[in-house]
Order: structure tokens, then C-alpha cells, then sequence
């Protein structure tokens, strides 16, 4: 990374992301990609209806998708984001690396999460002791013993939440994989680890009542928070202010992939279905031009007034 400063963050390296780095990045502006092509949803698929491929591996379109984008000048940073906040003249992110970054315009492209736990009982106990946003649900639980379940980014950083408001929280997870700076804040608190650990069973018959894990362990709780995947967009229109469609599920956006906040856009699939590559990456044209247009216009105010 060249700098802490950038006109345009992308939040999100699938097709979506790509396309909009390709597109703003062309229009001479500092572009930052924050994401991990890895997790993106066509990184395992063989995408079979793009018009510009034939049956083609989404690993490989994604790669030529990222080495377009450094060839158009973005650049990448292979990280989870953890927040985003408002400054008074730009936007924060801060990333599970601990790097924290300032940009005049924001573009979420974070896909969604499909990952559920398929354990018997978890679609019965979600709202009644099972969830999967502790942002949201976080302060039902106020001194009462919570567990997380994942490995990533985002079941650290619900474990770490968590501790404000729960009597006990514990996080299950068979190989902890978030990095260096967000494993030695969850090691050095109270978070109670269960690292190598599967869960066997969710125990309850009318609300949560507890875990049981691979070993035999039970633990006696009143939460469970389900975090297998990256933060996504629920998590961060709570914490932002952006406004959810209808469903609320998915990012609300106009024809310019605008949400209701100046300068944050929105592209593929957090945007609602139907998830496809060709809707992504032509929602991320978009975006990436609005938001290449819309930094480039607050750079000029800023000159004409200083
Ligand atoms: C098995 C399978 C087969 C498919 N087959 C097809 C097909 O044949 N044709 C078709 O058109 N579509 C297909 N799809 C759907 C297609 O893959 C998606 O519609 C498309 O990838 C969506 O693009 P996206 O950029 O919106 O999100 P994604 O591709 O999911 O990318 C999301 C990106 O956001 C990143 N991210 C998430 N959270 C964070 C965070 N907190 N911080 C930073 N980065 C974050 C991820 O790491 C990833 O890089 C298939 C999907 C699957 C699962």
C-alpha cells in the first residue's frame, strides 16, 4: 500500500469489487481494494452463463479481473474489514490487520454469506438464543453466557464485542485463521477458546440452553452467535447508518449503486439477487464510476476553497 489517504475503498475482490476498481481506477483516482479473492463466491464455481467467458473457472476470471485492476493502477490489500466509520470530511475503515484507512468514498462489494452450520435445531432457535449478527442482537444478551462459532475474522471480532455485554463468552473454532493483530487481542482478553473444537449439537427445545461439542463438553448458555463468514452487510449498515431494502437483507441502492449515505455505493450481490457474475460486475461499473466521479468532485472543491 502506497499511502493511509484514498479517493475510492473497495470493500470486497469478487467480480463486483474488481469491476468497480477497474472502472474508477481508469478514471485517474487512488483506488484500494480490501478483500480476499479466495472468499469470493465464484472462486470455486465454473461460471457458465457470463457472455464473455466459456465455461470458464471463477478462480481464473478473478485473477484476470485483479491483475486488470493493478494494470489500471488500484491496489489491493488481502484483508477482512472490520468497521467503517464516519470522519468529518471522510470515510474510516479499519481492517482485522489493525490498518486503518481514510477515503472520500466508499464501495461495499462483500458479497453475502450463505454459511450456516446445518446442525439439527439452528434454523428452529434462530431468534430464540440463535443468531447470526451480534451487532444486532448482541444486547439481548446483557450478563448472560454467549458462545461464537467460526474461525475467521468476523467470529474474533463478535467474540471481542460480545465481552461488553455477556456474563461469559466463548468461541468455538477448529483452527483459529484471523491475523496476527486480531489473535493477540482475542488471546489476551477473557474470550474462553475452544480451538480444534467441533459443535456436535445446539441443546434446547424451545430457546438455546447450550452447546455440545466434539469432546463431550457441554456448555450451558443462552447465545449463539454463528459467524462463519467475513462481517457483511447487515453488520456494517447498523453500525454506519445505511439503510437495508425491503427485506432487510441486502443494501439498499438507486440506478447509480448509491445508498442513502453521500459518497457510499454498493454493488453485486449484497445488493439482493439474482447473484449472478453479470449483475456484479455491471453493478460494479457503475459504482465505480460514481464513486471515481464523486471523489474527484470533493478533490476539486477542496482546492477551489483552500
Ligand atoms: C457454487 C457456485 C456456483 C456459481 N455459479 C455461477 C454461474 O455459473 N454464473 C454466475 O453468474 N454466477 C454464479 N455464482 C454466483 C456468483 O459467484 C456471484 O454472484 C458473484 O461472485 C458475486 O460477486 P460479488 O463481487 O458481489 O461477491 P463475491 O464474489 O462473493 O465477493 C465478495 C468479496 O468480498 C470480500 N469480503 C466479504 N466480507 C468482507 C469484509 N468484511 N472485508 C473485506 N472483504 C470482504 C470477500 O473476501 C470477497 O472477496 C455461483 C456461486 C456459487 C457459490
Amino acid at each position: 500500500m502506497t499511502g493511509s489517504f484514498y479517493d475510492v475503498i473497495i470493500l470486497g475482490a469478487g467480480p463486483a469489487g474488481l469491476q468497480a476498481a477497474i472502472h474508477a481506477a481508469r478514471r485517474k483516482v487512488s483506488v484500494l481494494v480490501i478483500g480476499q479473492p479466495s472468499k469470493s463466491s465464484a472462486y470455486k464455481a465454473h461460471i457458465e452463463n457470463f457472455c464473455c467467458t466459456a465455461n470458464q473457472s471463477g478462480k481464473e476470471m478473478l485473477e484476470l479481473g485483479r491483475a486488470k485492476a493493478v494494470e489500471d493502477g488500484a491496489e489491493f490489500l488481502e484483508q477482512d474489514v472490520m468497521s467503517i466509520g464516519a470522519g468529518d470530511d471522510h470515510y474510516l475503515v479499519e481492517t482485522a490487520g489493525g490498518e486503518k484507512l481514510k477515503a472520500q468514498s466508499l464501495i461495499l462489494a462483500m458479497g453475502i454469506s450463505r454459511n450456516k452450520l446445518g446442525l439439527s435445531g439452528e434454523k428452529e432457535l434462530v431468534g430464540r438464543g440463535v443468531s447470526y449478527c451480534v451487532d444486532c442482537d448482541g444486547p439481548f444478551f446483557k450478563n448472560e453466557p454467549v458462545a461464537v462459532i467460526g474461525s475467521g475474522s468476523a467470529a474474533a471480532g463478535a467474540a471481542l464485542t460480545m465481552l461488553f455485554y455477556a456474563s461469559a463468552v466463548h468461541l468455538v473454532c477448529d483452527t483459529l485463521d484471523v491475523d496476527g493483530y486480531l489473535s493477540e487481542k482475542l488471546h489476551e482478553s477473557e474470550v474462553k477458546l475452544h480451538e480444534g473444537r467441533k459443535v456436535t449439537r445446539i441443546l434446547g427445545e424451545d430457546a438455546v440452553s447450550g452447546l455440545e461439542l466434539d469432546d463431550g463438553t457441554k456448555l450451558d448458555l443462552a447465545g449463539v452467535f454463528i459467524e462463519l463468514g467475513a462481517k457483511g452487510a447487515v453488520d456494517f449498515a447498523g453500525r454506519l447508518g445505511i439503510l437495508l431494502d425491503e427485506t432487510m437483507k441486502y443494501i439498499a441502492v438507486n440506478r447509480k449503486q448509491e445508498t442513502n449515505l453521500p459518497g457510499v455505493y454498493a454493488a453485486g450481490d449484497i445488493c439482493g439477487p439474482p447473484w449472478q457474475v453479470a449483475k456484479s460486475v455491471g453493478e460494479g461499473c457503475v459504482a465505480g464510476i460514481e464513486a471515481a466521479s464523486y471523489a474527484a468532485g470533493r478533490k476539486r472543491a477542496g482546492r477551489d476553497n483552500g
